[in-house]
């Protein structure tokens, strides 16, 4: 065997071998929940990548991990933590959707034995088919030797359209579902019954600006939203894809609110026969407080023009 391949192979049994990253510490948000809150800004070598959540909820056979980590290095590191609160394995392993940030992680929680792995089908084919390009955009944009040995294991995940309900013991159970394309078109949405917990992914975010991608569909993600917030308790916990752990209120205000906002001050601008070149005189000024409004907020609008008169969306692979 040669030298890099006896390389390989150590790394793979111990998932990761490599500078040891500091993560923010995880936050308990209800009795055996804990996330990490990443970034509020973009991806880059200061934050490794962490710029969603990860969340690990402690069941009664094992630990149940939303989000694969950005990468290996990041993964480790999580999985560290998760160490220092229970002696349980981590048993599954979901994925907010196609994303680096959820996806880019996995090859670690493989190497480590992990046999459940939840992704919803459009965005495992999707991380599949991108997966050169995901790669190395998030390893430039935030560091190769940290993200060089993860691999495309979409094959080990169980994909779902249909909601997929998991036992994980002590008569609970995680529901797997799905609620229609969005911000990515397909994702997943985490829901705990018995603890009053969702995690929606990039379907809700708290404080942060959204960033929309060629991918996004907002009208979609409207109507995605809108049967998600229906098909929950008014009062459930929610662990959004991006911001703090808050409420179902919330989450709204600072993602459907904002999306309904902008779709109609674009149409507004198009009847009055304004073009694309005016989307930056749109007034978002009452969300400017909100982290990455200066980076994203004109795109934001210049994206929603494009939408509505089928203009070109570019092509992003985050
Ligand atoms: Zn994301």
């Amino acid at each position: 065997m040669n030298y890099a391949a006896e390389v390989e192979k150590a790394e793979r049994s111990a998932g990761y071998i490599g500078k040891k990253l500091t993560l923010p510490a995880p936050q308990q948000v209800a009795p055996n929940v804990y996330t990490v809150v990443g970034s509020m800004i973009w991806h880059n070598p200061s934050n490794f990548g962490l710029n969603n959540n990860l969340t690990f909820m402690i069941f009664k056979d094992g630990v149940f991990v939303f989000n694969a980590g950005p990468n290996p290095a990041v993964a480790h590191a999580f999985h560290q933590q998760i160490k220092q609160v229970t002696d349980k394995p981590v048993k599954w392993v979901a994925v907010e959707n196609s994303q680096g940030h959820a996806y880019l992680g996995a090859s670690y929680w493989v190497d480590q034995g992990v046999k459940n792995f939840y992704s919803h089908s459009v965005a495992n084919e999707d991380f599949h088919k991108g997966f050169k390009f995901i790669k190395k955009s998030w390893a430039d944009r935030v560091g190769h030797e940290i993200t060089q040995t993860a691999r495309d294991v979409s094959d080990k995940f169980t994909i779902f359209d249909q909601p997929l309900s998991i036992d994980v013991g002590g008569n609970e159970t995680v529901q797997i579902m799905n609620f229609g394309p969005g911000h990515t078109p397909g994702s997943i949405v985490v829901y705990v019954p018995s603890r009053n917990l969702v995690l929606p992914g990039d379907l809700a975010y708290n404080e942060r600006m959204l960033a929309l991608f060629s991918y996004t569909n907002t009208f979609a993600w409207a109507e995605s939203f809108k049967a998600f917030k229906h098909a929950m308790p008014e009062d459930v916990l929610v662990i959004p894809g991006h911001g703090q752990p808050t409420t179902l209120a919330k989450v709204t205000t600072d993602t459907l609110d904002y999306l309904e906002f902008l779709q109609k001050e674009v149409q507004q601008m198009i009847k009055n026969g304004g073009s694309e070149a005016d989307v930056n005189k749109i007034d978002q000024s009452a969300y400017r407080h909100r982290p990455v409004y200066e980076q994203t907020y004109v795109q934001n609008a210049a994206h929603i023009y494009k939408e509505i008169t089928g203009g070109d969306l570019g092509q992003s692979f985050e």
